[in-house]
């Protein structure tokens, strides 16, 4: 644990699906709520001495309906992917058709890849971005929903740069009669802060995780309407999980506290114009030249897709160096990747965890022109691990935390 307290400080965190949780979250979760169990909701649990973790869960649940505009929240979902199998459960039946973003072009394991459990017991039918502007065409989805006539739409994704309209995803899905289902869990702390359109008001249920630009404790969240609250309750508990994780729930509440101040607000407004600012910059000519180019030539959220299929490094070398100099962030396949999944054509890049770490304009230029240098033939690392380094140590993290 002092080794990976050590990595987090010294170096720069840029996995766009992690973030940096604030003390009293780390506290929340190292509290003794994690003794408890609590099988059953607020004021119907099927055990004893529930009577200050129903505290914690009522105001989770209400924190988060008021965040997001929700008429319901389940607050359980140990993860992501348990939110996203409760939905799967309570509205479909094996052999039902699921229609989500293929996972080759940006969406997600649950949502229909063949090895995970979406894929093993519903039908898939996938959707994808076009070939040439890396978008979603909501005319090739509708033309994909009428001729596959899913019974619930997926919207959502881990690896795209824009905003989804969910205006259009709601006709779509009433014109074929499907429930329609949004994964926010990239965007849920943009959603938050006003940043980036709530599906709630047009979903007939929304999962997300708390981790990611929610910077809340590594779980996940359930919003639907008032006709579903009983139908995904059920499918939560006891429909696939026992004991709910009573201590990640009181961090839940903490995180949605903090995901309503403008202390937040501001910290999502430097996440987005971090990842501007390296798109921006990771699409000037002198990167250009080197046959590194970004999709869809820019981003609207917190992270960047760079394709790298024209430039002499592939997804896994890029990944490497970046390493070297002390930047983190995953090699990701670009849409019709000509290599393999453990090499890709691509990085993921993301901004969350530094802008909660305190950068603005001034440090993400700075990051980004060190990413477009380690990315140019023949980058000299060590000078530029230099310039990392001192991005690190100028915004100290967790400090005063002793180590183990
Ligand atoms: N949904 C989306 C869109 C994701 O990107 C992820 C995680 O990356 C998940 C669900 C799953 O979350 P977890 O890893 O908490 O199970």
């Amino acid at each position: 644990m002092s080794d990976e307290l050590g990595r987090q400080r010294g170096t720069l965190e840029m996995i766009a699906s992690e973030n940096f949780v604030p003390r009293a979250i780390l506290e929340a979760q190292g509290s003794v709520l994690t003794n408890k169990y609590a099988e059953g909701y607020p004021g119907r649990r099927y055990y004893g001495g529930c009577e200050f973790v129903d505290v914690a869960e009522n105001l989770a649940i209400e924190r988060a309906k008021a965040l997001f505009g929700a008429d319901h929240a389940n607050v359980q979902p140990h993860a992501g992917a348990q939110a996203n199998v409760a939905v799967m459960t309570a509205f479909l039946n094996p052999g039902d058709k699921l229609m989500g973003l293929s996972l080759a072009h940006g969406g997600h394991l649950t949502h229909g890849m063949k090895l995970n459990h979406s894929g093993k017991f519903y039908e898939i039918a996938a959707y994808e971005v076009d070939p040439e502007t890396g978008l979603i065409d909501m005319e090739q989805v509708r033309e994909v929903a009428l001729a596959e006539k899913p019974d619930m739409i997926v919207v959502g994704w881990s690896a795209y740069p824009r905003e989804l309209d969910f205006a259009a995803f709601r006709e779509i899905a009433d014109e074929v009669g499907a429930i329609l289902w949004v994964d926010m869990a990239h965007f849920a702390g943009l959603v938050a802060a006003g940043l980036h359109p709530n599906p709630v008001p047009y979903a007939d249920v929304v999962t997300t995780t708390v981790h990611k630009t929610l910077a809340g404790p590594r779980s996940g969240l359930i919003l639907c309407t008032e006709e579903h609250k009983k139908k995904i309750n059920s499918a939560v508990f006891p429909g696939q999980q026992g004991g709910p994780l009573m201590h990640v729930i009181a961090a839940k509440a903490v995180a949605f506290k903090i995901a309503a101040t403008e202390d937040f607000a501001q910290r999502q407004v430097r996440t987005v114009e971090g990842a501007r600012i390296i798109a921006e910059r990771l699409t000037a000519a002198d990167v250009a030249e080197t046959g590194v180019s970004v999709l869809t030539g820019g981003t609207d959220v917190h992270l960047i897709l760079v394709d790298l299929r024209n430039s002499e490094l592939d997804g896994k070398q890029a990944e490497d160096l970046l390493h070297q100099a002390g930047i983190t962030v995953n090699r990701n396949a670009v849409p019709n990747d000509p290599r393999p999944p453990m090499v890709t054509s691509g990085l993921r890049i993301g901004t969350p965890a530094l802008a909660s770490r305190g950068f603005g304009d001034a440090e993400f230029r700075e990051t980004a022109d060190i990413i477009a240098e380690v990315l140019k033939p023949g980058a000299d690392i060590a000078a530029l691990s230099d310039r990392v380094a001192k991005l690190a140590a100028d915004f100290p993290l967790y400090e005063g935390l002793e180590d183990w």
